[in-house]
Order: structure tokens, then C-alpha cells, then sequence
């Protein structure tokens, strides 16, 4: 563990490595796209110096950063792409039904007036779909749309590698993202969970808490269980 509290990152397959919170951050993961290396979420960017020393002793550096892939656009995952931004200018990721507020200035839903932030503008360049292939580098995501934590959080398939990264929708033994801040909905969170349990992937890879490298599909049913019970859709 660094000085912060937060665990170094940690090899999921020969190109993925996750770097799991322990503090209010969410994960980072990162990814090695040959001419391209990426990240999936950042952070809430309060520690810079310590992603950047992490990543250093993965082979990278926030330098080197050339792409951001964001899950949704809470401040605990897209406040970290502001120094990276200042060293490396990466291009921007995100579901276009954040990414098209982000772009007209409003931030509200990063919830960074929330937790007493000044959020400056920022320009999402890529406005994700539902079911598009992102392809950077020699690396390929499906995009999933799967609102119900908030309207533009994605899942990203990696589906030769059998990975599913869930940002806030699905976390391991049966937890799941809240629905209590703004465009969150629990209707559509069940009906997100259900998807996610029609996919093939075997590792799960969350924005908070420990990654599932095994049978995560199980993981995803008791997800959904415990959610339609909970808020009693199906
Ligand atoms: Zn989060
Ligand atoms: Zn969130």
C-alpha cells in the first residue's frame, strides 16, 4: 500500500491492470492498447503524484496517458482526468448523455458542488452509444448503456478476454450503485443488472470495492436478485 492507503495496481490479464480504493477514489484500471494505453476512470485526482508513481512501476506514467475511459461522470471517477489532462492531454470518453452536459457546461451531475468542488469546463471528445465498438490502440470494448446509478453509466465487454468493467452498476457479493443521486433510477438499475447477467464474462472488474476474477456472472445474478427484491421490479 502507498502512504494513502490505496493498493498499487494489480495484474488482471497481460494487458490489464486494476488499482483498487480504499479511500473515497473510485478504482483506476489501466490498459496497455500497444500505441495507445488507457485508463478507465481516474480518480478523484487529489493524489496525482501517487497514479503517477503507480503507474510508473506498472511500465507507464500519466505522461504516457493518451485516452480516458469514463463509466460515468461522478467526481470520485472523472475528477482525476484534470492533471492528467495538464500532462498529457488524453482524449475523453464518456456516454454522450453525460458527455453532451459536460459539454455545455453543466456539472451538475459530477456532484461536485456536492462535496464543495469547483469543477472547471471540460470537452468529452468521444460521446459513446449504446452497443458501438470502441476500439483503441490493438484494444476493443462493446459499450453497454446501463443506466439506474446514474443515466450515463456504461459497462465496457471485453469480450475475448472475457472481462466486463461495471464502474458503478455492479460490485461484488450481491451490491450494487445507489440510485439516490440525480438521473439515478432504481427501475433502470434492475433492469441493467439483468442484462449484465446475459453476457459471457468471467472476470468483473467494478469502480469500487475488490475485483471479482472468478465467476463473476455469479456475482451479477445475486446483484440482480438482491436488487429486484430490494426495490421490487423485474
Ligand atoms: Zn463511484
Ligand atoms: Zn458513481
Amino acid at each position: 500500500m502507498n502512504i494513502w492507503g490505496d493498493l498499487m495496481f494489480r495484474q488482471v490479464s497481460d494487458n490489464i491492470y486494476i488499482k483498487v480504493s480504499n479511500s473515497f477514489d473510485s478504482n483506476i484500471i489501466y490498459i496497455n492498447g500497444g500505441e495507445k494505453q488507457i485508463l478507465v476512470d481516474a480518480g478523484t485526482g487529489m493524489y496525482p503524484d501517487a497514479l503517477n508513481q503507480d503507474l510508473v512501476k506498472i511500465g507507464s506514467s500519466v505522461e504516457a496517458i493518451t485516452d480516458i475511459v469514463l463509466t460515468h461522470s461522478h467526481i470520485d471517477h472523472i475528477g482525476g482526468v484534470l492533471p492528467i489532462i495538464e500532462a498529457s492531454s488524453p482524449t475523453l470518453h464518456l456516454h454522450k448523455s453525460e458527455g453532451e452536459m459536460i459539454n455545455s457546461g453543466d456539472m451538475r451531475l459530477t456532484l461536485s458542488t456536492t462535496f464543495g468542488v469547483e469543477f472547471p469546463p471540460m470537452k468529452i471528445d468521444n460521446l459513446l452509444e449504446e452497443g458501438q465498438n470502441l476500439c483503441i490502440g490493438n484494444v476493443c470494448f462493446k459499450v453497454y448503456s446501463t443506466p439506474g446509478h446514474s443515466i450515463g453509466s456504461i459497462c465496457l465487454h471485453m469480450e475475448d478476454q472475457g472481462i466486463l468493467i461495471t464502474g458503478d452498476t455492479l460490485f461484488p457479493g450481491g451490491s450494487f450503485g445507489r440510485v439516490d443521486f440525480p438521473t439515478g433510477n432504481p427501475q433502470q438499475l434492475v433492469a441493467s443488472l439483468k442484462r449484465i447477467t446475459e453476457w459471457e464474462f468471467v472476470i468483473a472488474l467494478p469502480g469500487h470495492m475488490n475485483a471479482i476474477t472468478s465467476n463473476a456472472k455469479r456475482h451479477a445474478e445475486s446483484s440482480y436478485e438482491m436488487a429486484r427484491s430490494m426495490f421490487r421490479y423485474r
